[in-house]
């Protein structure tokens, strides 16, 4: 079982921003901007590209509505989107909202946030969540 399908599961907690029953959408822990989303399938699959298509092609239709929520909730221009998944064999979209290119940037310092801080920004994507 992966980190992620434990946080999907709930047995580790994250700061969820919205789900249905396919895909679990959270905070990154470790974020690069405010509001820095993941959106992982509740299917396991280590490479996005092995999701079968159906999970692929829905994954980018349930991102689009957290990046809308994220683009109403976080000041921004744009919300980016990329992939790594060299760190966690779970299949996961990351949702940054930027102002400019280098706000993408995985090698600059992380951001860091109080729990309280954490919560009121998921808290604020969820509700823009439709
Ligand atoms: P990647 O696999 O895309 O290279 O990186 C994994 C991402 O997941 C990183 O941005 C990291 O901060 C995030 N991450 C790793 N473990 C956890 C976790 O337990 N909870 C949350 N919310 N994010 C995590």
């Amino acid at each position: 079982m992966t980190i992620f399908s434990k946080i999907i599961a709930g047995e580790i907690p994250s700061y969820k921003v919205a789900e249905d029953d396919a895909y679990y959408a959270f905070l990154d822990i470790n974020p690069v901007a405010k509001g820095h989303v993941l959106v992982a399938p509740k299917k396991e699959e280590d490479y996005l590209f092995d999701l079968d298509d159906d999970t692929l092609a829905g994954m980018a239709l349930f991102s689009k509505r957290v990046a809308t929520a994220i683009r109403k909730a976080i000041p921004c221009k744009r919300v980016g989107v990329t992939v790594i998944g060299l760190e966690v064999p779970h299949a996961h979209i990351h949702l940054i909202p930027i102002t400019k290119e280098a706000d993408m940037l995985f090698t600059q310092p992380k951001k860091k946030f109080e729990p309280e801080e954490f919560k009121a920004i998921a808290a604020a994507i969820a509700a823009n969540f439709e």
